[in-house]
């Protein structure tokens, strides 16, 4: 099969409103990222497709070629799309070169059921499509997840066609494109958006505008009253008020956040600016409210809810892995949109944080919610799964997030780095080989451990060409040289530019150094009022009781002298903090007893270790705290 022109997920084929565009020449080549995409290949997909046979997702669709189906496996209707997300992944590792032949036969297998299970007239589920099931077609729009179900389709079919070449799979999900873009050209929506995003990836593959419509029309239809609610209420679905009218994220965070993301694909098509408006509005709301330190959003165990603004509690954080996934995606369009790197620094805290801590560190195990604090009697009884197991689990009666996370991992090498005219952005840092420009440049650097990042061209157009180096949020100081020679620009809005007539072999270093920094919260947050978190570089930090010997997590009070004054040592090749901090007195057995006038700080000194946030919980169920107790003041000065 030959590999027809590589064009990027997420990609701009046809944008007109998008101020810079995706680029599909990157491959990831060395440091963390990389280390990631190796365990994705070698570990969790292996575990994965080993979970989705034990499961029965492929049965599923293979029972349907019998005379008489076995029973559909699983309680969900939307099973399909742990096989979608999984080929989706399974794409770039095939297209990419990183797979072998047990991945091929599975992506084989698949694929072929699918093109034989599915309905004459494109229809495919293989829950709907059993005449015992419980439900027919199209019956539940609310919880049948058919459309939800269609647009994973779409993704793993997309990814195929541009990193494989390989155009069978979106054949048939043309069919069912099809067939839905004629069962829904006047009404109706979907319970869990999602489809929305994969029809204006369709429509940048086809050149279809029928598929960039519906994807349009599916976001207008929300809070129209098409929707027939049951179990919960209209916000739930984002279904209570028009899009352009939402106050705030709101309902079940990765319903919110797909949808966010699938309109934000649709403005980058459209230009609509109403539809910009909403969501710039959307997503300010959201950084400045309801977004937890990691990045994660969503802190109700009920409903799977965001919450209210400021309603952040740590142990009882949902923050689910599917959300912080979509919460990149929507971060990635709103950046695309406008090139603005606040929405980079949105994506790199919630990858290396809220999404990097959903995976354990040997690859086979997973969070569903992603909580900042593990109390030291925690049982792990509650939550979307009750399994049982006290830290991440080897699969899910719902697993969304498992393969979720494989897509994700295999794809990352799309959010490197993008272009616009007469310019390459580099958006993250990483071990990395970039081409698909004029400027095709080798990158090297052990971020997020350090901050230094060496960048060799190899390949330079004739005339001068930009090379643009993000500048997160985080960093101050950041230095750039160009062939030894300082390079005079400063940052500019999260961006520093140099711009020149480049030749192969020039050298570009860029140095973000990374102090320790101690974060406080909003003084309306109240769960982590008194608190203080420890972050390097992008990584959020949290200590586990296993590296506090000498005081409980809970007993500890640091200092913001002592944070940004923390140790930074090595274990393994994580970059640890080890903190001089108080013991607190053991406290008053009382749950809420009368205050004295005057308190004695506490003066026994002990030390702690903090380890990213990102690998806790592989070292056995204890306890664990992002946020510590701090003597200093914990919210910043009033803005000017
Ligand atoms: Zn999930």
């Amino acid at each position: 099969m030959t590999s027809k022109q590589v064009k990027p997920l997420s990609g701009a084929v046809r944008t007109s409103a998008g101020a810079v565009r995706p680029l599909a020449g990157v491959r990831i080549t060395g440091g963390l990222l990389h280390h990631w995409q190796r365990r994705n290949g070698t570990a969790t997909i292996p575990h994965t497709i080993e979970q989705l046979r034990a499961a029965g997702n492929v049965a599923n669709l293979s029972r349907l070629l019998e005379q008489d189906p076995a029973p559909y496996r699983g309680r969900y209707p939307f099973l399909d799309t742990d096989l979608y997300k999984t080929l989706e992944g399974l794409a770039y590792e095939l297209g990419d070169g990183r797979a072998g032949k047990p991945v091929r036969e599975f992506f084989e297998e698949v694929v072929g059921l699918l093109e034989r299970v599915q309905a004459g007239d494109g229809y495919l589920n293989s829950f709907f499509q059993d005449p015992a099931a419980a439900k027919k077609p199209w019956e539940d729009l609310a919880w049948g997840h058919e459309l939800y179900n269609l647009g994973h389709l779409i993704q793993a079919a997309v990814a195929a066609a541009r990193r494989m070449g390989d155009e069978r799979l979106l054949r048939v999900a043309e069919r069912f494109a099809d067939l839905v873009v004629q069962r829904f050209a006047d009404e109706g929506v979907c319970g869990h958006p999602e489809v929305e995003m994969a029809l204006v990836e369709l429509y940048r593959e086809t050149g279809l505008r029928a598929y960039l419509d519906l994807a349009a029309a599916f976001v207008d239809r929300r809070g129209s009253g098409q929707l027939k609610h049951s179990i919960f209420a209209g916000d739930y679905f984002q279904d209570h008020v028009p899009f352009r009218e939402l106050p705030s994220v709101t309902g079940h965070a990765v319903r919110m956040a797909y949808l966010a993301a699938g309109a934000a694909d649709v403005f980058l098509e459209t230009g609509d600016r109403s539809l910009f408006e909403a969501l710039e509005r959307l997503w300010d709301d959201m950084v400045a409210t309801k977004l937890y330190v990691t990045g994660g959003l969503g802190s109700r165990h009920s409903d799977e809810a965001i919450g209210d603004r400021y309603e952040l509690p740590s142990e009882r954080a949902y923050s689910e892995t599917c959300a912080a996934i979509a919460v990149m995606q929507w971060a990635w369009r709103m950046f695309l949109a406008t090139g603005g790197a606040k929405y980079l620094d949105v994506f790199e805290r919630v990858l290396y944080n809220a999404y990097a801590v959903g995976l354990s560190a040997d690859g086979r195990a997973f969070f569903y919610d992603n909580p900042l604090q593990r109390r030291p009697d925690h049982e792990q009884r509650s939550g979307a799964e009750s399994g049982g197991e006290p830290l991440r689990r080897a699969w899910f009666t719902c697993p969304c997030c498992p393969p979720n996370i494989v897509r994700w991992m295999a794809q990352l090498a799309d959010y490197v780095a993008a272009e616009r005219d007469g310019a390459l952005l580099v958006a993250a840092y990483t071990g990395a080989r970039v081409e698909g420009t004029e400027l095709g440049l080798v990158m090297e650097s052990a971020y997020p451990w350090d901050g230094d990042v060496r960048i060799t061209v190899e390949r330079a157009p004739d005339g001068p060409y930009g090379l643009v180096l993000r500048v997160p949020g985080w960093a101050r100081g950041a230095a750039v040289t160009v062939n030894g020679e300082p390079h005079a620009a400063q940052a500019r809005d999260g961006w520093l530019s140099v711009e020149r007539r480049w030749a192969a072999g020039d050298e570009v270093r860029l140095t973000l150094p990374m102090p320790v920094r101690a974060h406080g919260s909003h003084p309306y947050l109240d769960a982590t009022r008194g608190a203080a978190s420890l972050a390097r570089g992008p990584l959020v930090y949290c200590v586990e009781q296993q590296d506090s010997p000498d005081a409980a997590v809970d007993d500890l009070m640091i200092g913001v002298p002592e944070i940004v004054n923390a140790n930074t040592g090595r274990r393994d090749d994580a970059v640890v903090l080890t903190v001089t901090a108080t013991a607190a007195p053991p406290p008053s057995a009382e749950l809420y007893p009368e205050l004295p006038l005057e308190q004695a700080l506490p003066e026994t000194t002990v030390t702690a270790t903090f380890v990213p946030y990102f690998l806790w919980g592989n070292r056995g169920p204890e306890a664990m705290r992002v946020w510590v107790r701090t003597p200093y003041a914990t919210h910043g000065k009033k803005a000017k």
